[in-house]
């Protein structure tokens, strides 16, 4: 139970709304910011603006997957308001504070780094990764269906990466027909993808190999998918870049040669976010009970 435990929910989109819900259950005490245009109210959560939460109270903070924008903005699906987070608000909470957020970038790291608090990133956790890589293919599935008019059985498909979303993206897009090839750099991703019987594409031999595929399907978080890459590819190739922003491809080549690329962040908050919500309020919820638990012990 997280009785007593005052927690700042601040945006973030419908997935939040599974946090809530299961942290409310906890008897958690929350402060949810960014939320005003939602109609459900929960029992033990106070909808307020970010200036009147007095940090100086707050046992945790949950933002949302991304965390923040360059900027410190916080993205608020059910608000019109902006939202930022500043390194005023982290210096006000107490010591024992986390944040909670999927990623994060330089705007975030610094503020953690200035305030010395501390940053739990959930997505460097391999079972929330892998478990949010069930709904992140479905999407990506999603994507092809509207984005082609073949259909994935018999196509040919190019996954870039064999991390925890590669691996699922290339296994269901085989079983499902596709006549997949995988390219990675590390000589053990390279027997995996032929173990798994699929095509393995080293790394630094893209450009040769793109010359007949259908789609693309991008994981890695470099430019990996560059100008003299998609150069080689047929104009009817479609790009889906799954990385996280800006992802790995050359858009503005992609767009002068006339081959559609799509950046497409996000997927589980928009085809289940139910699912995508549970999958972080179910680790949340552990790790908040441990932290609330050693501090009880503590104190
Ligand atoms: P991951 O497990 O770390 O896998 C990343 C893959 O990229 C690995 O195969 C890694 O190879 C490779 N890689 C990384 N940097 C590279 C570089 N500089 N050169 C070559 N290869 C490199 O990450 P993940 O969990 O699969 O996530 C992949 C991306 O998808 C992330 O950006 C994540 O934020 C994003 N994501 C997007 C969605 C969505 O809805 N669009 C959902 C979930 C995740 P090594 O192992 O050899 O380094």
């Amino acid at each position: 139970m997280l009785t007593g435990m005052k927690i700042a929910i601040i945006g973030g989109d419908a997935r939040q709304l599974e946090i809530v819900r299961k942290l409310t259950e906890q008897h958690a005490q929350l402060s949810l910011v960014g939320f005003e245009q939602l109609d459900h109210a929960f029992a033990g959560a106070t909808k307020e603006k970010i200036d009147n939460v007095d940090f100086s109270m707050i046992d945790a903070i949950i933002l949302p997957v991304k965390g923040t924008d360059l900027n410190g903005q916080v993205d608020t699906i059910f608000s019109n308001e902006k939202v930022f987070l500043t390194e005023e608000m982290l210096e006000k909470t107490p010591s024992h504070c986390t944040i909670y957020s999927g990623i994060t970038n330089d705007y975030l790291n610094g503020i953690i780094k200035r305030t010395n608090t501390v940053l739990v990133q959930l997505f460097n956790r391999d079972d929330v990764a892998i478990l949010n890589s069930i709904p992140t293919v479905e999407g990506t599935i999603m994507m092809a269906i509207q984005h082609t008019d073949t259909t994935i059985h018999g196509s040919n498909i190019l996954v870039l990466g064999l991390g925890r979303v590669g691996m699922s993206v290339a296994r269901t897009f085989h079983a499902l027909g596709g006549k997949v090839k995988v390219a990675a750099s590390e000589s053990e991703h390279l027997a995996r993808i032929l173990e798994m019987g699929l095509t393995p594409v080293p790394l630094n031999e893209l450009e040769s190999a793109v010359c007949d595929i259908d789609i693309c399907i991008n994981t890695i978080p470099h430019l990996v998918v560059t100008s003299p890459v998609i150069e080689k590819m047929p104009l009817h190739t479609l790009i889906i870049d799954l990385a996280s922003k800006p992802g790995g491809t050359d858009f503005q080549y992609a767009e002068k040669r006339g081959v559609k690329a799509l950046l497409a962040p996000s997927l589980p908050g928009i085809v289940a976010p139910k699912t995508a919500g549970n999958i972080l309020a179910e680790v949340l919820s552990q790790l908040l009970q441990e932290e609330w638990q050693s501090r009880k012990e503590q104190s």
